[in-house]
């Protein structure tokens, strides 16, 4: 684990860097507050710090507090080093926000053992975090495709939305729904069913753009927002996905399985579609006509709004 050390006095400092180096940590060193402060705002700073409170620029606790008001994650785990001896000073430290206080001079095991407490709460933090992470990507994402879910997408389409008002570029959206998947199901059970799904997702996946979003709106409908991007780009996206499904049958687990899709193409403007459920509604009706036009085909949403 990386830790820091900041300290003014060169062969205290010395002393510490080697000690803590063979007691397995990775170690940064500061010879001033302005330094360390530097070094714990910096990329992969160290979660751990030993500060010492009295050195020339910017002290110790200062450091501390001003770790502290920013509040920025990962969590820094402060010990600080000190002579003041006081039962005050110990209170104006740890309202400062530091973790833990050792008085100078201390015995090495001391500092052993309080490291170790401050490297498991780091630990612990890092363990709740990556949960922390591994929940939001459930809350955001479908479990099935791994795509973004119904509430996400919806969400960066409102986003989108916004941007573009203030841009004042337009945002196009299109609405893809499997033909006749019930029949997938029917004819080769819902794990072909769900293949296919999955094979349509990666499919939608590798044509969106870097600025794109491609979500699962509901089972077999799928979203694809496209920010700043025409009616007429929109047309040639939604038709390259088109001849990708139904040019290559989907190779499942259940078996070799064609596939078509239709999709609804609709494009928001400033006089025209400005509201996300509007331009949903939108690409549905087109999509509607895909799917009474005969299917594996698309269309294109009217631009009234
Ligand atoms: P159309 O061409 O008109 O769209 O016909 P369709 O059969 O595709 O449409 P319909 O709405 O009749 O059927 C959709 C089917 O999708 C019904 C439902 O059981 C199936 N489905 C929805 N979610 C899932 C899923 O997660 N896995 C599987 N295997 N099937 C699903
Ligand atoms: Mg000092
Ligand atoms: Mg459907
Ligand atoms: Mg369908």
């Amino acid at each position: 684990m990386k830790i820091l050390i900041a300290e003014d006095d060169p062969s205290f400092r010395h002393f510490l860097e080697e000690i803590l180096a063979t007691w397995g940590y990775e170690v940064a060193v500061a010879r001033d507050g302005n330094e360390a402060l530097q070094i714990l705002q910096s990329e992969n700073a160290p979660k751990l710090a030993i500060l010492d409170w009295k050195m020339p620029g910017m002290e110790g606790i200062e450091v501390c507090r001003t770790i502290r008001e920013v509040a920025e994650e990962p969590y820094t785990y402060i010990i600080l080093l000190t002579s003041q001896q006081r039962d005050e000073d110990l209170v104006i430290g740890m309202e400062a926000g530091a973790d833990d206080y050792i008085l100078k001079p201390f015995k090495l095991n001391e500092l052993r053992v309080r490291l170790r407490a401050g490297r498991r709460i780091i630990e612990l933090q890092d363990e709740l975090l990556a949960a922390r992470e591994i929940l939001r990507a459930k809350a955001t994402h479908d479990s099935l495709t791994g795509l973004l879910n119904h509430e996400e997408i919806l969400d960066i389409l409102d986003r989108e939305l916004a941007r573009s008002e203030r841009d004042g570029h337009c945002v196009s959206i299109i609405m893809v729904d499997i033909d006749h998947f019930k029949k997938v199901n029917d004819t080769h059970g819902h794990l072909a069913g769900d293949a296919v799904l999955r094979i349509t997702a990666q499919k939608m996946h590798a044509i969106e753009r870097v600025y794109d979003a491609v979500g699962r709106y509901g089972g077999e409908e799928f979203l694809l927002i496209l920010p700043e991007c025409c009616q007429e780009c929109a047309i040639t996206i939604a038709e390259r996905l088109r001849v990708w499904i139904s040019s290559e049958s989907m190779d499942t687990p259940e078996g070799i399985i064609p596939v078509t899709i239709s999709l609804g193409v609709a494009t928001s403007s400033r006089d025209g579609i400005r509201d996300g459920r509007c331009l949903i509604k939108a690409a549905d009706t087109a999509l509607y006509k895909a799917k009474e036009n005969g299917r594996n085909r698309v269309e294109l949403a009217s631009n009234e709004p």
